[in-house]
């Protein structure tokens, strides 16, 4: 009961703070507008904060069409390749439209051409400077109807410009967005499985060494049955700033799945890839879990590591294939350690499996 009240009171701060900036924005109070502020209350979804911040800063509102672009950019459940498709029919609708503009464009300029040519001719001509002051005034008028078709075309162009921008920024925040974990911000799997695959070829041809470290959080399963499935989505949040925090340069951090962490260690042998493994693993182990809304103490989490190196003859798979094998001797020795493949807990781990 007393859980349920916490996220009761968590969850109702939020929404309060939604309709705080719905009637203070006077916007509509429709679901997506609730929506929108909800997450941004929570402040879960960082670019979605990022640009309703920089919107709000250079324009002192947002607009519907901003309220719209924000949602579907950053919010709409519809399917990734849905959402590409879309963003794909409107730059080939702004393709189409150049297309049309540019035709009667090239249309305009050679009736143009052909008026000048015509004149040059009736010039050459011209017996009389009634007849010759005809001919310039038809010039002075197909020249002035160029001119209004050239400005317009520019016009039209600097628009297209600028929807071909955002266009573009909508497909790079989907894509990004595709190879996101949203709950913790990391690399999700597809990420891993597409960086680990270039970051092992690149090795290979390098002849650079390579580490892996797999790890994964102890006794989660009873932390979520103590405290919630929210409360655990809190710490693998945490758990992934932690990450965030401790790695850097090119480094690749992802969520691998559930409560299970990669980091492709490139050109970093074992000795210093276990280094890093530690620091990740004391990093977690330090921070105190504290529930924001009641300040109720829940203890700490620490995490088990597996570290593999590249080596010889080693593809992808063997490489993850021996990191997890080293996080699973991890687990059997008392978890909250890092092991690797050197380690004599691995071998033992290895011939007890065998036998
Ligand atoms: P071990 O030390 O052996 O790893 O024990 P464990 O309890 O962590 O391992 P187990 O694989 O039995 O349980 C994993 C649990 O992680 C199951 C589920 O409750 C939790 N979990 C997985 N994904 C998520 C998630 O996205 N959010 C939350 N809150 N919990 C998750
Ligand atoms: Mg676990
Ligand atoms: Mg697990």
């Amino acid at each position: 009961m007393v859980k349920l009240l916490d996220e009761h009171e968590r969850t109702l701060a939020f929404a309060e703070v939604a309709m705080g900036q719905i009637k203070s924005l006077r916007q509509t109070a429709v679901p997506r507008n609730y929506e929108i502020w909800y997450v941004y209350a929570t402040g879960y979804n960082a670019p979605l904060n990022k640009i309703i911040n920089e919107t709000l800063a250079r324009n002192g509102r947002l607009s519907e069409a901003d309220l719209e672009q924000i949602y579907e950019t950053y919010l709409s459940h519809i399917k990734t390749s849905d959402r590409i498709d879309k963003v794909g029919a409107r730059v080939i609708g702004e393709i189409d439209d150049v297309m049309t503009l540019i035709t009667e464009a090239l249309g305009m300029s050679a009736s143009y051409d052909a008026s000048l040519s015509g004149a040059s001719q009736k010039l050459s001509t011209a017996q009389s400077p009634d007849q010759v002051k005809a001919v310039i005034e038809q010039l002075v008028k197909s020249t002035r109807e160029m001119r209004d078709t050239n400005k317009a075309l520019e016009n039209r162009l600097s628009l297209s410009k600028n929807e071909i921008s955002n266009l573009q920024h909508s497909l790079e925040a989907i894509r990004a967005e595709s190879l996101t974990d949203p709950l913790t911000g990391l690399g999700n799997r597809k990420y891993f499985d597409r960086s680990i695959e270039m970051a092992v070829q690149a090795a290979q041809a390098n002849g650079e060494p390579l580490s892996l470290m797999m790890f994964d959080i102890d006794h989660f399963k009873s932390f979520n049955d103590s405290y919630g499935h929210l409360t655990g989505d809190q710490v693998l949040r945490l758990v992934g700033m932690s990450l965030k925090q401790t790695i850097k340069g090119q480094d690749i951090t992802a969520r691998y799945g559930g409560e299970e962490f990669a980091v492709v260690l490139p050109n970093t042998a074992l000795r210093q890839a276990l280094t890093v493994a530690d620091h990740i693993r004391r990093a977690v182990m330090a921070k105190e879990l504290k529930k924001k809304s009641t300040g109720e103490i829940l203890g700490r989490v620490t995490i088990s590591v597996g570290v593999s190196m590249l080596k010889a003859g080693d593809d992808t798979d063997s490489l993850i294939e021996r990191a997890d094998a080293c996080l699973y001797a991890a687990k059997r020795n008392g978890r909250n350690r890092v092991i690797c493949e050197v380690d004599p807990e691995y071998a033992a781990d290895q011939r007890s499996q065998v036998a």
